[in-house]
């Protein structure tokens, strides 16, 4: 509480002599200050997602505001278990693969990053990850595909990696994509440098204690310590992708555990948009519509930038 003698002084005193001492105390106690805010980052977009010319994509990420995007690109469309037969091909989206990826890069170097991707399982999958990865990939991901998340195809993406100290994006999807998640932790310990970002609707789901399994957008209120709740705080390699109608659909299913969940792991979140619109604003655009959400839940400026923007150039060197 304000005292009224230090009412009164702020409220006579000039603004540049309020703030001189103000920022005179506050300079002897506080850590250095941080590198202004370099705008917002979306950490999940795709090219040519179902159908989107390119011209219409950046269009789009300019509309949302955002500052640099980082491209997931889809795998070798291959038909295998893993793939689902072929019918996960494209991220099951129709998203265009690394060549398409890093054009655009090439083309607007200032604003676009990419990740590289391949089929975990198959033979050649290193090989082309680490083509890519060479030529500047910045983390391996969108890796959405049916395996189990533990098993020796999820070791040599995370080992590719470690050797190239890059993120792996997941995305997590009961009895789809990534299976057995509840057995993640193994991974997470076993590659302690590779930093991980967790992504979708078991993901998400996850953030409640009495989650079920089967279900996708779940509407119910949340009780603390489910699954991704717990992951995040015990291990400091996972982050956490804001994206998509399960990202937004976390944070609206219950907004004031969202509030504490934001500011409980406000390190280890990043925004993405993951949207296929055309409008790039509005409620028919999902990444515009969770920048307002975010907006509206954190109010501390300082926890805004880091979920926006910091978190994701820490652990992309963006
Ligand atoms: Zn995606
Ligand atoms: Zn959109």
């Amino acid at each position: 509480m304000t005292s009224p003698t230090r009412r009164n002084f702020l409220r006579s005193g000039t603004l540049a002599t309020v703030s001189t001492v103000l920022n005179s105390c506050s300079k002897e106690k506080s850590p250095p200050e941080p590198e202004p805010f370099k705008g917002i980052v979306d950490i999940h977009q795709h090219v040519g997602y179902l159908e989107r010319p390119d011209a219409q994509l950046i269009a789009h990420q300019e509309l949302m505001g955002i500052t640099q995007t980082v491209l997931l690109p889809s795998a070798s469309a291959v038909s295998l278990p893993s793939t689902h037969d072929g019918k996960s091909n494209g991220l099951a989206a129709g998203a265009r693969g690394n060549e398409a990826c890093r054009r655009i890069v090439e083309d607007n170097p200032e604003h676009y990053a990419s990740f590289a991707n391949e089929v975990p399982d198959l033979p050649n999958a290193r090989q082309e990850l680490e083509r890519f990865l060479k030529a500047g990939a910045i983390g391996i991901g969108e890796q959405k595909f049916a395996i189990d998340c533990d098993s020796k195809h999820s070791e040599l993406i995370a080992s590719i990696a470690k050797e190239f100290d890059v993120p792996v994006l997941l995305h997590f999807q009961h009895g789809s994509y990534n299976l057995h998640f509840e057995r993640f932790h193994k991974i997470l310990e076993k590659f302690p440098s590779v930093n991980f970002i967790g992504h979708a609707q078991t993901w998400w789901g996850n953030i409640d204690l009495n989650h079920k399994q089967p279900t996708m957008y779940p509407k119910d209120p949340v009780t603390p310590g489910g699954l991704t709740d717990r992951y995040l705080a015990d291990y400091p390699n996972l982050f956490g992708d804001l994206s998509a109608g399960s990202g937004r659909n976390a944070l609206t299913r219950d907004e004031d555990h969202a509030r504490e969940f934001l500011n409980r792991h406000q390190d280890k979140l990043l925004f993405g948009s993951d949207c296929p619109d055309r409008f790039g604003q509005g409620a028919q655009c999902i990444g515009s519509s969770t920048l307002e959400i975010l907006r509206r839940l954190v109010e501390d400026e300082a926890t805004l930038e880091k979920i926006l923007g910091r978190n994701a150039r820490g652990i992309m060197r963006l």
